[in-house]
């Protein structure tokens, strides 16, 4: 991803937002991407802490991207905002509670999303050019990401001037008010990061510390605020604002008369829950998901995003006047989401996953997946059970309520006739994860079905056998969106080594069907060579040594030799039984022969392999065997 670089360097992890065109606006992938790699570094001996810092010198990051979540909240698609919220949440909590030190470095703007990510660490640094705020109120949105903790925490009633403001916080602000920890010259930053890196010891961060500047608020400031913000109401606020003619009253007095009213009344009532209690991060974000959730459907959010970034007239026309939110609507805005609820359950286990397609592959990929603590309900039409998996009666009932759906079956005609029965079950946002080898077309069509039902699908076929499904070392070459892959990469981490993303949909099954072209074309060159050997009276054993070691070398001579004997244990030395059978890779070389007339290429070789294969295979008694029996034949042939 060229948004964010992610490596580990030293004793550190590091995170570095590499998107300072767009001020390294957070996106639901890069959320992601950082929520991945601090699981990874949770119990990863060789991390001791993490440095999270972005490039540009504008902003660390001005806040979400919000461009898709406008584009599918006015098309009356909320559940995109949902899910990234949600997610985004999990990754805020996950930063607040992470069990090793995270250092970020702030400078310039950090607004909304980039607090959710910058401001919840151990050790939060800023500099003489950082300016933090949460202006959310200004766009229809309560400050989120945690933000609402923070400003619970702070002293006086300066948490709901910020709050309900968006007012920006200097350094020393920043510092007061508990978004930050400490003060280093910007200059020394570089420096500061290199010792951290190389030591691992957070320690080493206090040697560059500076004493903070003077905060951006004068005390007299403070007094003003905290004698107006400490009302019950909004319309308590505002009144005790227009009875004060200082700047720093009618400064606040104009912020808010700006700014989304439900939202202002919801952040205030969120601010003050919080304090009635031990404000907790994980409370907080669940309040705030309360608005979130409801807040393209029923906020000011589309309308707040329209005038601010899309119309740019900043004159938004907001459901209630300032001091007119009626106490119902607010409470409308913050009653709890029952089914809905946030939790942060720990994302790597316990996903509901529906497995449909138990066979020879299936069955041992669903028994990894159980093991890994998952749920999982499991279909075949064979009646097949996986031990751990509840066994459904049908398709539907196994994709119900699954967050993950995975297919492993024959070909693309039952994955398409499976697809119809699935789909309309599914719920929205939930990732259809076909695994099986199809053809490129029937992977687009049933994309295309499941994206119109709001899913995000996958197209990911293997590379790697029954072994490398029942040990959970299998290749996926992934199509499909960013998103799609970053809620199923826990489930890939589970069943294979490798997940490559090959792009937009169907770009998976045409890895796979390519590289399965390579290798039929190069199993057929092999067994050929070795079979002409045999005529010329070349041993077995010398060609082997020569070839896999000189331009001739390939995966099947290398790695799976056709020869008995010769090389490393391979289905040859098994009496050629079948660890990819050759009706398997007659099957795949078909797929590509069928792809490349409907791409218009031209695969003279993919073509004669596939005859081959066929002729073996139909006419040969060749099923059953494996695919590198094709050196017997040959031998025979040649007599
Ligand atoms: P398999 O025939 O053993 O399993 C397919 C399963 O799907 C069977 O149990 C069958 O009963 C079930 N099924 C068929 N129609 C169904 C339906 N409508 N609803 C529910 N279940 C249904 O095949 P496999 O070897 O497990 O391969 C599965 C896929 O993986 C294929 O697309 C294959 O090309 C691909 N693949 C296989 C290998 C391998 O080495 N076996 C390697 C890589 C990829």
């Amino acid at each position: 991803m060229t948004d964010i670089q992610i490596r580990t360097e030293g004793r550190a992890g590091r995170i570095t937002l590499t998107r300072a065109k767009a001020m390294n606006a957070m996106t639901y992938e890069m959320c992601m991407a950082i929520d991945s790699a601090l699981r990874d570094w949770r119990d990863d001996p060789g991390v001791a802490l993490v440095v999270l810092d972005a490039e540009g010198d504008r902003a660390f990051c001005a806040g979400g991207d919000i461009a898709d979540m406008y584009r599918t909240g006015t098309e009356g698609d909320y559940v995109y905002g949902r899910t990234f919220w949600r997610d985004e949440y999990r990754t805020n909590a996950l930063i607040a509670e992470y069990p090793k030190p995270i250092v970020s470095f702030l400078q310039g703007f950090t607004m909304g999303g980039g607090v959710g990510i910058g401001c919840h660490g151990s050790h939060r640094v800023v500099g003489e050019s950082s300016k933090i705020a949460m202006p959310e109120c200004g766009i229809g949105l309560v400050p989120d990401v945690g933000g609402t903790f923070l400003l619970a925490r702070a002293p006086g009633r300066l948490g709901e001037y910020f709050g309900l403001t968006g007012a920006r916080m200097t350094a020393g602000d920043a510092i007061r008010m508990g978004f930050a920890d400490a003060f280093v010259p910007e200059d020394s930053w570089e420096a500061a990061k290199a010792a951290l890196i190389a030591s691992g010891d957070i320690a080493m961060l206090d040697t560059f510390v500076a004493r903070p500047p003077e905060a951006g608020l004068t005390p007299e400031a403070e007094e003003v605020i905290n004698r107006h913000f400490g009302g019950e109401s909004l319309g308590d606020i505002l009144n005790s604002l227009s009875s004060d003619d200082t700047e720093t009253a009618q400064g606040a007095l104009k912020a808010l008369r700006r700014n989304s009213p439900i939202s202002m009344a919801c952040a205030l009532e969120i601010i003050h829950r919080l304090r009635q209690g031990t404000p907790s991060i994980r409370k907080a974000l669940e309040l705030e998901f309360r608005f979130t959730w409801r807040a393209m459907e029923h906020g000011d959010f589309l309308e707040g995003i329209r005038a601010a970034i899309i119309d740019k007239d900043r004159s938004p026309n907001w459901q209630h006047a300032t001091d007119g939110v009626p106490p119902v609507a607010m409470s409308m805005m913050l009653r709890p989401l029952g089914k809905d609820v946030l939790t942060f359950d720990d994302k790597e286990t316990g996903m509901k996953i529906g497995f449909i397609g138990l066979g020879n592959m299936g069955a041992p990929m669903a028994a990894n997946l159980v093991k890994a603590g998952h749920q999982v309900k499991g279909f075949d039409t064979a009646d097949v059970t996986v031990e751990g998996a509840t066994s459904v009666a049908t398709a539907a009932e196994a994709a119900s309520g699954a967050d993950v759906v995975i297919t492993m079956l024959p070909n693309g005609a039952i994955l398409r006739a499976v697809a119809d029965q699935i789909i309309p079950a599914m719920a929205p946002g939930a990732v259809l994860l076909d695994c099986s080898t199809v053809d490129v077309e029937s992977a687009r069509a049933v994309a295309e079905q499941a994206e119109n039902a709001k899913l995000l699908p996958l197209d990911a076929p293997v590379s790697g056998g029954i072994g490398g499904a029942a040990g959970g070392t299998l290749t996926f070459m992934v199509g499909g969106s960013e998103r799609g892959l970053a809620k199923a990469k826990p489930l890939f981490e589970i069943m294979g080594q490798k997940a490559v993303h090959c792009g937009p949909s169907g770009n998976g099954q045409a890895a796979k069907i390519c590289n399965n072209m390579i290798l039929g074309v190069t199993m057929i060159a092999t067994c050929e060579a070795f079979a002409l050997a045999d005529q010329l009276g070349l041993d077995r054993q010398a060609m082997f040594d020569v070839v896999s070691t000189s331009s001739g070398y390939s995966w099947t001579m290398n790695a799976y030799c056709p020869a008995p004997g010769v090389g490393p244990a391979s289905p040859a030395d098994n009496d050629y039984k079948a660890g990819f059978a050759a009706e398997l890779m007659l099957k795949d070389l078909r797929l590509s022969q069928q792809a490349a007339e409907s791409a218009g290429a031209q695969t003279p070789m993919g073509r004669a392999a596939t005859d081959l294969y066929q002729t073996f295979v139909e006419d040969e008694n060749g099923a059953g065997q494996d695919f590198s029996a094709m050196l017997p034949r040959f031998s025979k042939l040649n007599g």
